[in-house]
Parts: structure tokens; sequence; C-alpha cells
């Protein structure tokens, strides 16, 4: 049974609105999903970050324990020097030992050196540690939040979504092969996925194009499925509207 253009309009508008009920689910979550995946990216990267800092205490603690090492290796030696300084024979040998209880003391002094050179640095890494911690703590109860709710939105709406789905499929039911055809390659083809669109202000509200007076009163007589001169979106009269709202209510 052939349709009138009317109903094929009917069925086409009707199921652009319910499709554009899911799209406004989706741009809801649709923000979402992303936030919560580029939290747990940041968040990630804090912790690596922080395993980091840990691994370069962890070998600048290892470093002072070596000097402080070495300059008991050198303090040894230096007593072991003055020892021997009491028991010279010579002034060439206590030269000899003078000269190295002087390296001796040097060495001590380099050690001494790097040390506060690596207290230093684990003074401004700890501080950098503790600043990383914190925004890191933050970024995690971020994402909690936003985990929590992306899951309160999703399974509030996955019933909706359901029930949308389902009258979808027998929306289209209705509608002819080709005009399901059209009707899905504009609304692929625009992001707001409006394929059929009414008249508002003596214009197309798809790309917002005054529509000529004549082609106006077509679209009115709905003999004829009229397309956008501009966008070609498919374009239903401003009456439309009231009239299915009214069937509806
Ligand atoms: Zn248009």
């Amino acid at each position: 049974m052939e349709q009138s253009v009317e109903q094929k309009l009917k069925d086409l508008w009707k199921l652009q609105t319910i499709h554009s009920q899911i799209d406004k689910i989706r741009q809801i979550r649709g923000e979402l999903p992303e936030e919560v995946s580029d939290l747990e990216d940041e968040v990630a990267g804090l912790e690596t970050r922080l395993e980091k800092i840990r691994t370069e205490l962890d070998s600048l603690e290892d470093a002072i324990v070596n000097r402080k090492n070495l300059i008991r290796d050198a303090q040894t030696a230096i007593k072991k020097y003055e020892t021997q300084l009491n028991e010279v024979k010579n002034n060439r040998e206590y030269d000899a030992i003078t000269k190295e209880i002087e390296i001796q003391g040097l060495e001590i002094q380099v050690c001494e050196k790097k040390i506060r050179e690596h207290e230093y640095e684990i003074r401004n890494k700890t501080e950098i540690y503790e600043v990383t911690e914190k925004s890191l703590e933050e970024r995690k109860s971020d994402l909690v939040v936003k985990r929590q709710e992306l899951n309160n939105i999703t399974s509030e709406t996955q019933r909706e979504e359901d029930d949308l789905d389902k009258q979808t499929q027998e929306a289209k039911e209705n509608i002819e092969e080709r005009l399901l055809t059209v009707y899905n390659r504009l609304r692929k083809a625009y992001k707001n996925g409006l394929a059929v669109v009414p008249i508002e202000r003596d214009s197309c509200s798809g790309c917002h194009n005054k529509i000529p007076p004549q082609l106006q009163s077509e679209i009115r007589q709905r003999k004829r499925i009229i397309f956008c001169e501009h966008c070609g979106r498919i374009l239903i009269d401003d009456n439309f509207l009231e009239e299915i709202q009214q069937v509806a209510s």
C-alpha cells in the first residue's frame, strides 16, 4: 500500500525525533567517558613520575651512604698514618706520610661537599615529590567522582536508550527503503544528526538559509518530499510539529 507523502513525512519526523533523543543522551554522557579516560591517563602519568622520583631519591641516599663510607675509610687511613708518623726515621718518610694524610683530608672534603649536594637535591626532590603526590591524590578523587557520575548516568539512561532503540526499529519499519537510505545518509552527513528539519522563521532550521515563499507553500501542501536547496535536508512545515504533538498528547 502506497503511503501518502504526508504519512511518509510524519514517519520520517518521528524517526528523527527518536534519533534526536538518543543523540541528546549520548551527548550528555559523551564527554564523561573522555574525561574519565583523561583522568586515568593523568593518574598513571603522576604515578610514573612519583616512581621515578622515588628511584632518584633512593640512588641519592645510596650515594650519601657510599660517600660516608669513603669518609670513614679516609679517617681510618689518617689514623693509621698518624700512628706511622710517630715512628718515622727521616724527613723524606715524614713528608711522604704527611702528604698521604693531606690527600685523605682532601678526599674527606670532597665527600662532604658531595654529601651536601646530594642532601640539597634530596630536599628539592622531596618537595617535588610531595607536590606531585598531592596532585595525584586530587586527581584520584576527581576520578572517583567522574567514574561514579558516568556510572550513574549510564545506569539511568540505559533503559531509556534501550527503549528508544526499540522505538527506532518500529519507526523504521514504516519507512520505505529508498527514503530510509536518504535519511541515513543525511543524518550521517551532519554533525547534529538532523536529516529532517522544520521551517523556522521562513528558513531551513538545519542550515538557516531562507526558503523562498513558493517552496514554503509547496512544503505546506505536503504533496511531495522537498529537500532544502542548500543543505539537502528533508523539510517539513512548521504546523507539522504542533499536529504531531497534539496527536501524541
Ligand atoms: Zn537547509
